[in-house]
């Protein structure tokens, strides 16, 4: 399968703190992969610094061979680029189909709001409803499912099952599964190791602003108890 994400030599500051030393990772057509690591290994700056959303970055990003330093943001969804922040990002004063239909609807795997209703059942239920009065499970639904209406081709969440009870949880890994099994190529970051074993299919750690280690799910086994101990399981 060919690239349709790298990412060669990232670097990232926040002023003057430099954060991100040098990421490389690599994520192929229709794959799900993890970033793994503790607290402020630089995950989130990972995913950030792809989208353009850091003060400062340098490197390499290419999306389907285009370069993504030089892009401007509004075209970044555009590219089938999506995001599913740690904040979840709902606008205040929208309601759920409203916050559903905020971004463009653009190009190739666009969901039609009756798949996006069936994929996620109690949003139908709270169509009316204010985004920001839904239940934080909730609220995770409709983060995820407003990049699938507008066309995305590599969805990025962050830590999407953070503060979610465990049958919220098993939710959020069926909709991830159906998205896989439509070909949308998926870059997870997640704390909890045991969602993201039973969905990735390669995995990346990342320690102190830099890839520390990457494995499939064939080579998880072997450093199962040192990632365990990394990431204090
Ligand atoms: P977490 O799980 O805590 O989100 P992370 O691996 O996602 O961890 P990042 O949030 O990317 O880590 O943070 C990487 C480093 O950058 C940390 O040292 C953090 O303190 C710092 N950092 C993150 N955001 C900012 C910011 N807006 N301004 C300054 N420093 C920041």
């Amino acid at each position: 399968m060919k690239n349709i994400l790298e990412v060669r030599d990232l670097h990232a500051w926040y002023g003057e703190s430099h954060v991100l030393h040098g990421v490389d990772l690599q994520v192929a057509e229709g794959e799900t992969v993890t970033l793994l690591g503790t607290n402020g290994a630089g995950k989130t700056t990972t995913l950030k610094s792809i989208l353009g959303l850091v003060p400062k970055r340098a490197g390499h990003i290419h999306f389907e061979g285009v370069d993504l330093l030089r892009l401007p943001m509004h075209k970044m969804a555009s590219l089938g680029l999506g995001f599913v922040p740690e904040d979840r990002g709902i606008f205040p004063g929208l309601s759920v189909r409203e916050n559903l239909q905020l971004p463009p609807v653009h190009g190739r795997a666009a969901f039609t709001d009756e798949e996006l209703f069936e994929l996620f059942p109690n949003l139908r239920e709270r169509e009316h409803a204010e985004g920001t009065t839904l239940s934080g499970g909730e609220q995770q639904m409709l983060a995820i499912a407003r990049p699938l209406r507008s066309g995305v081709r590599l969805l990025m969440l962050d830590e999407p099952t953070e503060g979610l009870a465990p049958l919220i949880v098993e939710r959020i890994g069926h909709v991830l599964r159906i998205l896989k099994s439509k070909g949308i190529t998926i870059l997870l970051v997640e704390q909890n190791f045991r969602f993201a074993e039973r969905l990735a299919d390669r995995f990346y750690v990342m320690q102190h602003g830099r890839i520390a280690d990457s494995f499939d799910a064939a080579g998880l086994d072997a450093r199962r108890q040192s990632l365990y101990k990394l990431l204090s399981l």
